[in-house]
């Protein structure tokens, strides 16, 4: 038996700012420990000054619920068909079913990883022609990377179906200078423990209306209708922010530029050290995109090469990982309709993320560098 030695090093792991807590005991000592609260009020305005361009957040429990209500507030229902990346995270696809609705799986394109501009308009009219026009649309910035913004955002509007975008994993990406969580009709974020930034668990809405926060907020907070006893007249759900969580928030916002900055770092170790190496390439910005780096990703020239630098790193105590299985290959989407092309199967077979944390020493950078040369070599 081998006995690992090593420091672990995660793949994404929590690193708070300093001034999370102070914001925790403020809400204990004023005794605001509920799902409402002066840390909700200013973590929403935090990201919407954050965000910019006039928009509104509604920060809730996930971001897996954040899709839930924002597909829902689309207008998605039972027996519909939505529009969904089938390179990503299953958080993406997920909430569709819970409404009862289908999703429908949509490749990626080589250049930016994210959905293929080609395939979603090959699907579109497919659906149409049969009768089926989709609802929406879910297109997701994965690692960061910032989608084909410009032709998805043609696409929805020249047919006119919605752009629910998945931000997930964007936060602090932009776009040509816009922030990447304000492109599409609707946007969620997530600060779940391994994102860029975390409040343990938690995640916002993004939307252009105070009207649409209001009444994500409503149907967050049970849809209690306005009246002196408990009336309902729609089905609520229970999916808004902790005071407490809240305030890991405010005190994550303050570093959440400099985290952005150390993760970009990383990434520019990496393919500084690497970068002569044939075998191996990495995920690369498109023009305008700025990516937060959230996870540094390469692709290695075979499945082979690619297991064999996840397990040497693994047997190092190093946590890597491949990238996103497709959805459109998982045992749960099996039946679902697709339109694929290859690239997200290729990009599964051959990717790896390696360790991307804001708080890696950069001792950690030089061991993982120097184990992945010492294979290529
Ligand atoms: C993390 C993630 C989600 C889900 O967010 P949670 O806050 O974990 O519910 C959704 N989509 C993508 C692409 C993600 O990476």
């Amino acid at each position: 038996m081998q006995i690992i030695t090593n420091k672990k090093v995660w793949l994404s792991s929590p690193h708070m700012g300093g001034k999370e807590q102070d914001y925790i005991k403020e809400a204990f000592d004023s005794n605001w420990i509920a799902p409402l609260g002066p840390n909700v009020d200013g973590f929403e305005k935090d990201l919407e000054q954050y965000l910019s361009k006039g928009v509104c957040a509604a920060a809730l429990v996930s971001g897996t619920a954040s899709l839930h209500l924002g597909l829902r507030l689309l207008g998605v229902k039972q027996g519909d068909e939505v529009l969904c990346q089938s390179f990503t995270f299953a958080a993406s696809a997920n909430p569709i079913t819970y409404l009862g609705a289908i999703p429908i799986f949509i490749d990626s394109e080589s250049k930016t990883w994210n959905i293929c501009p080609n395939q979603l308009e090959i699907a579109i009219k497919d659906r149409i022609a049969k009768g089926k026009k989709p609802k929406a649309i879910v297109a997701v910035h994965l690692y960061g990377m910032p989608y084909n913004v410009e032709k998805i955002n043609k696409i929805s509007l020249l047919y006119g179906i919605p752009v629910l975008e998945d931000s997930a994993e964007a936060l602090g990406s932009t776009h040509y200078g816009e922030k990447c969580g304000t492109f599409g009709d609707m946007a969620i974020l997530s600060f779940n423990g391994n994102k860029i930034i975390t409040t343990s668990g938690g995640g916002a809405l993004v939307t252009n209306s105070k009207e649409i926060k209001d009444k994500a907020i409503f149907l967050a907070t049970q849809a209690k209708d306005n009246a002196p006893h408990y009336q309902h007249s729609e089905i609520g759900y229970n999916y808004r922010m902790s005071n407490i969580i809240a305030g890991i928030g405010r005190g994550q916002m303050q570093v959440l530029d400099s985290h952005v900055q150390k993760r970009r770092n990383n990434y520019n170790f990496y393919l500084e050290q690497l970068k002569e190496f044939k075998d191996i390439s990495f995920q690369k910005e498109t023009n305008g995109s700025y990516s937060n780096r959230w996870l540094t990703c390469i692709q290695t020239s075979s499945y082979k090469l690619r297991e064999e630098i996840r397990i040497t790193l693994a047997n190092e105590n190093i946590e890597s990982r491949p990238l996103w299985k497709p959805m459109h290959c998982q045992p749960v989407f099996e039946k679902n309709i697709s339109y694929v092309n290859g690239v997200s199967e290729n990009l599964f077979d051959k990717g790896l993320c390696l360790p991307s944390g804001s708080n890696l020493a950069i001792e950690d950078l030089k061991r993982i560098t120097s184990i992945i040369k010492t294979i290529l070599q």
